[in-house]
């Protein structure tokens, strides 16, 4: 369920995304997503990113409710990435690389995940 989707004037508001990548991330929630979704996803994702150490394990971020569920996130995050035009693609790709780094070096790698897995759904 997703209870909270936020209201159409607070679609993909980023900040620091320049006023050419908001309109293509609008389009490509139109097109892939739903509105909102890339703002809601990264807010959420930094959230994650930053937020305490004891809330960086599967078993406390991962969640039945898609909306509350970090791996699910980081999907409509990857979605985005590699649906955007370039251009889009990279100014949005540079925050999330932060956040991705970040949350690679506060966790640690499975190493009995599914290789098929993405990167973020193999790290404990
Ligand atoms: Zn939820």
């Amino acid at each position: 369920m997703r209870a909270a989707r936020p209201r159409r004037d607070e679609c993909a508001a980023v900040d620091g995304l320049s006023a050419a990548t908001v309109r293509e991330i609008r389009l490509c929630e139109r097109r892939h997503l739903w509105p909102g979704a890339v703002a809601r996803a990264l807010a959420d994702w930094r959230r994650l990113a930053h937020g305490p150490q004891r809330r960086l394990r599967p078993e406390v971020y991962r969640a039945d409710c898609l909306c509350c569920d970090a791996v699910e996130h980081r999907r409509i995050l990857d979605t985005a990435l590699t649906r955007l035009p370039a251009r889009a693609a990279r100014e949005l790709r540079s925050q999330v690389a932060a956040l991705d780094d970040l949350f690679e070096r506060r966790t640690l790698p499975d190493p009995a995940a599914d290789p098929a897995l993405p990167w973020w759904q193999r790290r404990l």
